[in-house]
């Protein structure tokens, strides 16, 4: 058995997504001197117990020097794989899959090319005040920081989120974040490229957003944080929910359901 878990509001949470009352939190990522990113401490211990009877990959979009910022994962939970850059890098034991590497290169260099994704997305809005940086991760895919996500024109957005679906590039609203990933950058094919590899039949798979999807709908047994971007998408019908179920609580919480799911299932 395979568990792929999302990290970002599905197993770690930053400051502002925890509450007062919400206890046992021990701190995960430091950033610039900041204490940035926390886990539960029962989430952490059922993590060990989970990974001692199942493959526990971590699958998210950070690059993988953000990814490697996240200590508890290199000093106490130490996963074999890690799957970063949404897709688009695999680390086995801290060190980058070069395989997989060229075979997300050569898919890329088949879609619409990133530098006029990039142009394309500046030109669609008359107003760009709100956008306080474009980034390019990993040199795979873009962020895009807000400056006021209020200040966005719906229509403009769903024309340029029209236009990339076509080019075959995916967007997703993450918070205060905006993600464009070519679709080849995706967290399941690397997914199924670790599960052939090493020969696992099934997978129970957890995430919050839309980026997590292709996981979630493709696993044997899945789990939704409820809060975000996925949940919405699944209740309002824009993705179909099929086996994926959701938590009952949000929040730092989930990552607790999650877990005991999953306990369950290994
Ligand atoms: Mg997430």
């Amino acid at each position: 058995m395979i568990f792929a878990s999302d990290l970002d509001r599905t197993l770690i949470y930053t400051k502002k997504l925890i509450k007062e009352e919400d206890n046992d939190i021990v701190l995960v990522e430091r950033y610039l001197g900041k204490e940035l990113s926390f886990m539960k401490k029962n989430v952490i211990e059922k993590l060990k117990k989970v990974r001692e009877k199942a493959l526990f990959i971590p699958v998210t979009t950070r690059t993988i020097e953000q990814y490697n910022r996240i200590f508890i994962m290199n000093d106490t939970i130490k996963p074999t794989y890690a799957i970063v850059s949404n897709g688009g890098n695999i680390l086995v034991n801290g060190k980058v899959d070069s395989e997989w590497r060229n075979i997300i290169k050569k898919a890329v260099d088949r879609i619409t090319n990133r530098k006029f994704v990039e142009k394309k997305f500046l030109n669609s809005f008359k107003d760009t005040s709100w956008i306080d940086k474009m980034v390019l991760r990993d040199g795979l895919f873009f962020s895009v920081h807000f400056k006021d996500k209020e200040l966005i024109d719906k229509e403009e957005f769903n024309s340029f989120k029209s236009w990339a679906e076509v080019n075959k590039w995916n967007v997703s609203l993450q918070g205060r974040k905006l993600y464009i990933v070519p679709s080849p950058v995706n967290k399941w094919d690397a997914l199924l490229y670790v599960k052939k590899k090493e020969k696992k039949m099934k997978i129970v798979s957890a995430g919050d957003s839309f980026l997590d999807y292709p996981i979630l709908i493709n696993a044997d047994y899945s789990i939704c944080a409820s809060h975000g971007e996925l949940k919405k998408m699944l209740e309002d019908k824009t993705l179909k929910q099929d086996h994926i179920s959701l938590t009952e609580g949000r929040g730092i919480n989930a990552s607790e359901e999650i877990l005991e799911s999953v306990e369950k299932l290994v």
